[in-house]
């Protein structure tokens, strides 16, 4: 069996088509869409995120506003940066981003966010409507990874709400952003969740628990950590990971996710390749929940769901 690709790149694309138009909608009943990052220090992956956000927003009509501190900003200061952009009515939605030096406490960062422009559900009160299967805003990796999961399952032929109730999940990751909420989500599909962490790995286990999953969704951040001998015949494999490694021969960097493609893709039913797969639908993601929340701020009608449609409004 040859793994089928799930194209994150075309889904994406199509969700900016129709973000376009949801800006333009909202736009022209009074609501204005505006999204607002915080990074402390120069983290490569972070500040090539934040870059890649302000493009998108910008590309769909969203305002973009980024507040940048040194490594070394004191705590008080990473959380004014956050109270500065609560304060302003032209952003609706923020993102703190990751890492975030040792002197500045996450939990602290995600406590002090305004409940309605926490686009990624960190803060405890979203996060707990998030455990409770009510979430205001579904956050923008696990979403993503559940998007490309229903969107190839209606590609081919099947209803995912009953594709997934009795089959198991198998979640390798266990970050408060990543594989916890996508865990979360899955308990909310009725899905059979396991999750596994490096405490897993350390004993020896891992492979014990991936073999198991119908669906297998890789968050660690390790190299071609899955290999084929780990996944079960028939798998749909979602590959969050997101590792720069350098090619011996031409020395050029480039990314691997935490899925050993050659090793899995023949044993899998499905694969989302890293690049290409999660990040894409990711980033188009969270500009939706930030027009989400536009929306809410300027109390026009909620929509039905908190997701964007699976199969996007194009223009004709
Ligand atoms: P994190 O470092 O916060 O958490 C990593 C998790 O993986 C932890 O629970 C850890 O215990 C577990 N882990 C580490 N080594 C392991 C091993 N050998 N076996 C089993 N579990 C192991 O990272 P994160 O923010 O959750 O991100 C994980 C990966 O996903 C990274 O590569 C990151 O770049 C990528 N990522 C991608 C997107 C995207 O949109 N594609 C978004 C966020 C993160």
């Amino acid at each position: 069996m040859a793994a089928a690709r799930i194209d994150g790149v075309a889904l994406a694309d199509g969700l900016k088509a129709w973000l376009a138009e949801e800006v333009r909608a909202i736009g022209a009943a009074g609501a204005r869409a505006g999204l607002g990052t915080v990074l402390v220090g120069e983290d490569y992956a972070a500040s090539a995120y934040e870059r890649r956000l302000r493009r998108l927003a910008e590309a769909v009509g969203c305002r973009y506003a980024a507040e940048h501190l040194p490594a070394d900003a004191e705590q008080a200061d990473a959380l004014a940066a956050v109270g500065k952009l609560n304060a302003d009515p032209r952003i609706s939605g923020i993102l703190v981003l990751r890492p975030l030096p040792p002197q500045v406490s996450e939990l602290a960062m995600y406590a002090i966010l305004d409940p309605l422009k926490d686009v990624e559900a960190v803060h405890p009160a979203n996060a707990g409507l998030l455990s409770l299967g009510r979430p205001r805003f579904v956050p923008s990796t696990p979403g993503s990874c559940f998007y490309l999961l229903d969107s190839y399952l209606e590609a081919s032929g099947r209803d995912p709400g009953a594709f997934y109730q009795g089959r198991t999940a198998v979640f390798v990751g266990r970050s408060n952003n990543v594989g916890k909420p996508a865990m979360l989500l899955a308990l909310a599909r009725n899905l059979t969740a396991i999750s596994c962490d490096e405490h897993t790995f350390a004993a020896g286990r891992l492979a014990e628990y991936t073999a198991q999953g119908d669906v297998l969704v890789v968050a660690a951040g390790v190299a071609g950590l899955i290999s084929g001998d780990m996944v079960r015949e028939g798998a749909i494999v979602i590959d969050v990971g997101i590792n720069p490694v350098k090619d011996p021969g031409s020395g050029r960097v480039r990314l691997v996710g935490d899925v050993d493609a050659q090793s899995v893709a023949p044993k899998a039913e499905a694969l989302s390749p890293v690049p290409g797969g999660v990040g894409p639908v990711t980033d188009a993601w969270l500009v939706h929940n930030t027009v989400l929340a536009a929306r809410m701020a300027a109390g026009l009608d909620a929509p039905a769901s908190p997701l964007p449609p699976r199969k996007p409004r194009l223009r004709p």
